[in-house]
């Protein structure tokens, strides 16, 4: 008998599972409360300009890479441009303190070495270890719960060239790593790429990835992206049912056997997946119930990563300008315990699709943290007000930095965390899921929890801190254990 699986949320997650429970042979129904899918990964469109929520960069972007396989199953990335950039990023500290980021690890080195002599040792061994790590293939298409002893040795020969970097980097937090640069601007310059408190292999892998030109964007955005593996979901004979919350996992004798929604209908099936946000699943629609004390101990004591993100459409075309720009400010930013001496500004004129002719969108992130904005909240008028004061703050800025765009900012977006929570639920209106202090050792949520049976959790937490690849992989891993399980060949294509 076919078994019918549940699946809370079509994030890239949830369609994942939902891609590969179709091709094994499962009836799959996803339920999204939202009315696209996406979850984090989406978009919005106001006056004709299209304000991306979320891809900055995506991991898997080159044809063959071990990601661009795993995107193809899911429909992703087979015909859409991919737009990748000679420089990452431009830090600008200031009258005549300029560090470009390039993609490409030979002239990196080569421009920082130059500017910065005093560390060139330092920064050597980050722009080496990116170059090996480009080179290397992590093994990630079989989840570790199916390993067995056989796989090892293979598995230690591919990863032999990835030991000394790992050992080098992946326990040591990029701020602690930094703390060795002599020069200030260069420290600053480094810290800005990714958040410090991740581990320095992020920063390491994030480097290697550019110089592969596997970390590009795709042309269109998060959300053309996502309806893209939505599709695959739907031709795979998959069901979505948007605008459909539930409020309740349903658990019958220690297994969880359907779903109550806010309409107060029911839907059962023999296998539920949810793909929702940790917290949200664990606190309200299990009602606190199976939880691991790592569960309810990571929420309590490891941080995540919030930011504002300020759009702006321009009648402006910045075609021919910095793509991506983090300026000084003089006077910094505080959005609650956050500080922020920078202000990071992507100019996606890269991306034509984005804005009408001849317009550009310009967008601003900023860290903050989520508790200020959801005080606020509380207070229509004076979150707007909030609102509007950053949003003008970001317009000195960006016509400062292109002014070309003075009097011509046409219309302007402030999604906060607290937006990203309203919008899918996710923890804190989080970036990505926790920072795992490098020094945390193994850290690993499992995707079962005890004493529930059929019940299974998928998506950037069990996975952290995740981001786009992270999180669809989760959902490829989790019907492979569930064929697994079933005695049935797990199929991916
Ligand atoms: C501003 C920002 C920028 C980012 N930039 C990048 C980037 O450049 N590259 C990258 O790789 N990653 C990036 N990320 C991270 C990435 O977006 C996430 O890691 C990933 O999208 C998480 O996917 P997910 O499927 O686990 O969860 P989600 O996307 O959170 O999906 C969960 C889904 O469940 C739905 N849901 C929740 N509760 C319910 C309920 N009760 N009933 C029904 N449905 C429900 C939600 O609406 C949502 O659709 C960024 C994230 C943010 C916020």
């Amino acid at each position: 008998m076919t078994k019918k699986v549940l699946i809370i949320g079509a994030g890239v997650a949830g369609l994942s599972a939902g891609i590969h429970a179709c091709r094994n042979g499962y009836e799959v129904e996803i339920f999204e409360m939202h009315n696209l899918p996406g979850g984090l990964c989406s978009a919005w469109e106001k006056k004709g300009y299209i304000f991306d929520g979320c891809i900055h960069y995506l991991f898997g972007t080159k044809p063959g890479s071990q990601f661009n396989r795993l995107w193809r199953e899911v429909g992703a990335l087979s015909d859409v441009e991919i737009i990748n950039q000679d420089i990452f990023m431009n830090i600008e500290g200031g009258p005549g303190k300029v560090v470009h980021i390039y993609s490409d690890l030979d002239r990196l080195e080569k421009h920082l070495v130059e500017q910065f002599p005093e560390d060139e040792a330092v920064i050597r061994k980050i722009t080496g270890a990116a170059r090996a790590f480009s080179k290397i293939k992590t093994p990630m298409e079989k989840p570790e719960e199916l390993y067995k002893f056989w796989d090892l040795p293979p598995m230690l020969l591919t990863m032999m060239p990835l030991f000394k970097v790992m050992g080098q980097f992946s326990r040591v937090s990029i701020a602690e790593y930094l703390k060795q640069i002599k020069d200030p601007f260069l420290k600053e310059a480094l810290g800005l790429l990714i958040p410090t408190g991740y581990s320095m292999i992020s920063l390491i892998s994030v480097l290697a990835s550019l110089h592969s030109r596997d970390a590009g964007f795709p042309q269109g955005g998060s959300l053309k992206f996502a309806q893209s593996i939505e599709r695959r979901f739907l031709e795979l004979g998959g069901r979505i049912n948007y605008r459909s919350r539930v409020i309740e996992i349903l658990i019958e004798n220690s297994r969880a056997v359907g779903l109550l929604f806010e309409d107060g209908t029911e839907v059962t099936g023999d296998i539920v997946i949810s793909a929702a946000d940790l917290h949200h699943t664990a606190f309200k629609l299990l009602r606190s119930k199976n939880l691991t004390p790592l569960i309810k101990e990571s929420f309590v004591n490891l941080p995540t990563y919030t930011s504002v993100q300020v759009s702006l459409g321009i009648d402006c075309d910045l075609s021919g300008e910095a793509k991506s720009v983090a300026v000084k400010l003089d006077k910094q930013i505080a959005l609650g315990n956050k500080q922020n001496n920078y202000m990071c500004l992507t100019n996606l004129s890269f991306d034509s699709t984005l804005a009408p002719a001849g317009k550009s969108v310009v967008r601003a992130i900023l860290f903050s943290s989520y508790e200020y904005w959801e005080v606020l909240a509380k207070n229509k008028e004076r979150y707007r007000e909030k609102k509007d004061n950053l949003a003008n703050q970001v317009i000195k800025e960006v016509e400062k930095r292109f002014p070309s765009t003075k009097g011509r900012i046409e219309v302007i977006d402030v999604a906060t965390p607290y937006t990203y929570n309203r919008y899918t639920n996710v923890y804190k209106g989080a970036y990505m899921a926790w920072i795992v202090p490098p020094d945390a050792g193994r850290f690993k949520i499992p995707k079962e929890l005890p004493g529930l049976e059929n019940f299974y959790q998928i998506g950037q937490w069990v996975a952290p801190p995740a981001g786009l690849p992270g999180s669809m992989l989760t959902g490829r891993h989790m019907i492979q254990i569930i064929c697994s399980r079933d005695k049935k060949p797990f199929q991916n294509g």
